[in-house]
């Protein structure tokens, strides 16, 4: 048994936690989890914990069911949510292990952000991210179930009375506090009833499981005050949807990759070729970080959105945009396509992959585009060179199809399950009559 490992142990027996969950997530990013008594927790340690693989959303086939889940003890937490006077629940997120070759599972999203991770690695790279996950929360009805009434009239930067939520962003971050985050900032965003709360970055594979995590309490708590949390991108039309703009670094022998004093942007030569790469792989991206049917209403022109594929050094509705770094140490880009519906640990992944990819091949970085690219006609776009993102999921996933880069980059298993799930998705959205569709012809024709 590791130090870690007898860390744990002994915070189970100091706390009093009567119950373990063991989380992984989907392919879909589902947190899914199994309960254990916490006394099965060095077990779970030494030999992992069995379940039956063949139910969870595209992970096995049934002949071959059995999965074997070890719990990493870095990332235990006490779960916040439960009433003082219960018992201590805690959780650890563990990676999927294949029971009959004793591997590591290659459809364990987690185990497909390590891949992209050991490439970094052995490319000499550590790599950190940050993500900026928006929400909404809305009003329940009487029968509990979610509306999308806000009760709040509140908008960017706004203080209460307005923002009646303050109560419950409060409580979040209480929550996200005692499992350990480190919160930067949370302010209510641009659209009545949406908020966003940051968080400090870390390397990637922690900000990943930090995402799913971060999902989880937001929903719970607000639950808690009868509020509907939600990550769905764009639950009210013709208003600024919920993204999830993800910032990433790359760190050689301690120091920022991507800082150079000398460039005019501050960018160094793999910075520049990082961006490339994303540039190049970004129609494929967006079908893993934008990857319902509904994260398409968000990347339309004119909601800060980014729609066109472009970086720049100020401006909000370019696809990269390179924040202001106050130390050298927080030399970064800021990929602004994400959005809260994605696996973060498939996001991520593609993302490194992507940029990797760009310093591998020394892409040539297409020079900033500082105006106001929603409002360039096609002419300009096409002077300037600029693509368009996928306008639907159909298109993204084709895109990804075609990408061999980012495809294989998801693995054998997770990259034909993926691609069918999806199409399937697009496909029962194809076929059916929306609300609008009856506004519009029912009484017309
Ligand atoms: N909500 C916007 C989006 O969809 C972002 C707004 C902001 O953070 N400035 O990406
Ligand atoms: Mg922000
Ligand atoms: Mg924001
Ligand atoms: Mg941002």
């Amino acid at each position: 048994i590791t130090e870690s490992e007898q860390a744990v142990l002994d915070e189970i027996e100091e706390k009093d936690v009567d119950f373990l969950r063991l989380q992984f997530t989907d392919i879909l990013g589902t947190v899914k989890n199994v309960s254990v008594p916490a006394r099965q927790a060095e077990k779970a340690f030494s030999d992992g914990i069995y379940f039956d693989g063949s139910s969870i959303e595209g992970f096995v086939r049934i002949q071959e069911s059995d999965m074997r889940l070890v719990p990493d003890p870095d990332t235990f937490a006490i779960l916040p949510w439960r009433q003082k006077e219960e018992s201590a629940a805690a959780r650890m997120i563990c990676d999927v292990y294949n029971t009959s070759t004793g591997e590591p599972f290659e459809g364990d999203p987690r185990r497909v952000l390590k891949n992209a991770l050991d490439r970094a690695d052995e490319m000499g790279y550590e790599v950190n991210a940050a993500p900026e996950p928006e929400f909404f929360l809305f009003e329940e009805d009487e029968d509990g179930r979610a509306t999308t009434n806000t009760g709040d009239q509140g908008g960017y930067f706004d203080l209460a009375p307005k923002d009646l939520a303050s109560d419950v962003r409060r409580d979040i971050i209480y929550g996200l506090e005692s499992m350990g985050f480190e919160i930067e900032a949370s302010h209510h965003e641009v659209a009545q009833g949406q908020h966003e709360i940051n968080f400090e970055y870390d390397d990637a594979l922690t900000t990943a499981d930090n995402v799913g995590t971060f999902r989880t309490v937001v929903r719970a708590i607000a639950a808690q005050h009868d509020q509907h949390a939600t990550f769905m991108p764009k639950p009210i039309p013709r208003i600024n949807g919920s993204g999830m703009h993800t910032h990433l670094s790359l760190f050689e022998d301690g120091e920022n990759a991507f800082h150079d004093d000398d460039d005019e942007f501050n960018l160094s030569d793999t910075a520049h070729s990082f961006i490339a790469g994303i540039l190049e792989h970004a129609p494929a991206i967006t079908a893993i970080a934008n990857p319902t049917v509904n994260s398409y209403k968000r990347l339309v022109p004119g909601y800060e959105a980014p729609v066109y594929v472009a970086w720049s050094d100020r401006n909000r509705s370019a696809l990269i945009r390179k924040p202001a770094a106050r130390v050298p140490a927080a030399s970064r880009v800021e990929l602004r396509s994400p959005d809260p519906s994605c696996n973060p640990y498939l996001a991520i992944a593609v993302m490194i992959h992507a940029g990797l990819d760009g310093i591998e091949q020394d892409l040539e970085c297409p020079d900033p585009v500082r105006e106001n690219i929603y409002e360039f006609d096609e002419q300009k776009r096409e002077e300037y060179g600029i693509d368009t993102l996928p306008s639907n999921l159909g298109a993204a996933v084709d895109a990804l199809e075609e990408d061999e880069a980012v495809y294989n980059a998801l693995g054998d298993h997770i990259a034909p399950k993926f691609v069918e799930a999806k199409r399937q998705e697009f496909e029962e959205y194809l076929v059916d009559v929306s609300d609008w569709e009856l506004d519009r012809y029912l009484e017309t024709f």
